[in-house]
């Protein structure tokens, strides 16, 4: 078991294929020329069963793959099928725009939920966060992987003034669609334009919910390890949650390790330190002592 100083148990990996994206959310990747890391420098599949196999072994349970937009991998499918060999629950973030081409490897591989991040249900405001003409095939994309019978759920992050006028046209979304819609605070990260003033808490996003839905939201009971509160309005057909990193973060039994797209550990989204596995693997160091260092660090 991967066990940190303060005795957590982490069993949930989080394994960035690439940095690179095809959209330029402006909280996310906020340039339009941003370089990326070159692919001799990014896991290669191989070196991504190798490691993930390892964290497997030391009881890892849940593998997410993520990025960057880890579709963009031109070998992401191959990826999608060799970890699916491993036992664990495999799963994805992704900004769908390219989901209609990984069907088929979605559909033969382990997966059965996606995490698919969706800011606007507004085409014209989607283009002004993206900078990318792509709302149709997102939304084409949300809906056949509906019909697959894969587990949608939505992450929009709410910036005041920006999209927060549309959270209850997202819990609108829940009444009809089996989905899960997951509000998330504004994160600052290095160069984002993150701005207080961006942000909405958690309690602010209920009391809109609650201001246009009153009785009719139920609480649900808060699944261990998740970093969110969630509700559902009655007889809806999905859920909704809030993400309250900024308000009211989980790090108690937090659960999470993470895994850069260049092999390097990090065992927190904040963290400053991190330790290179994939230089140690292409070394034919051993990685396991390495994950337990950087645990305990
Ligand atoms: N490209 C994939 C996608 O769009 O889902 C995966 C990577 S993306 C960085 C993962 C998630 O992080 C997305 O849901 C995105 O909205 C969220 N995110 C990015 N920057 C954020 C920030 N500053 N605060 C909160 N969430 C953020």
């Amino acid at each position: 078991m991967i066990i940190d100083g303060f005795n957590r148990v982490h069993d949930y990996l989080r394994i960035s294929l690439t940095d690179n994206c095809n959209l330029r959310c402006f909280y996310c990747i906020p340039e339009e020329e941003y370089e990326f890391t070159p692919a001799s420098r990014l896991m290669q599949v191989d070196e991504i069963e190798a490691i993930a196999k390892i964290f497997v072994e030391n009881g890892v349970k849940k593998i997410r793959l993520t990025g960057g937009e880890p579709v963009v991998r031109k070998d992401a499918a191959e990826i999608m099928q060799r970890l699916s060999a491993l036992p664990v629950k495999l799963t994805m973030t992704t900004n769908a725009t390219r989901l209609h081409l990984f069907l088929d490897a979605i559909q033969s591989s382990r997966i059965q939920s996606l995490n698919i991040s969706l800011d606007t249900l507004n085409k014209d405001r989607f283009m002004l966060l993206t900078k990318r003409d792509q709302y149709d095939l997102v939304r084409n994309n949300i809906d056949l992987m509906i019909k697959a019978g894969i587990h949608v759920k939505l992450n929009a992050v709410i910036m005041k003034g920006i999209n927060d006028d549309e959270i209850n046209d997202f819990i609108g979304l829940t009444k009809e669609l089996p989905i899960h819609v997951r509000f998330i605070e504004f994160m600052p990260f290095q160069g984002n334009h993150w701005d207080n003033a961006l942000v909405v808490t958690w309690q602010q996003m209920i009391d809109v919910v609650e201001a246009s839905f009153g009785g009719e939201i139920e609480a649900l009971e808060r699944v261990p390890h998740e970093t969110v509160k969630q509700y559902r309005l009655k007889g809806a057909k999905g859920t909704f949650a809030v993400i309250s990193t900024m308000s009211a973060p989980f790090c108690g039994d937090c659960n999470r390790l993470r895994l850069t797209a260049d092999g390097k550990m990090k065992n927190c989204l904040f963290s400053k330190g991190e330790t290179d596995l994939l230089g140690a693997l292409r070394r034919g160091e051993a990685i396991a002592p390495l994950i337990d260092l950087n645990v305990k660090a």
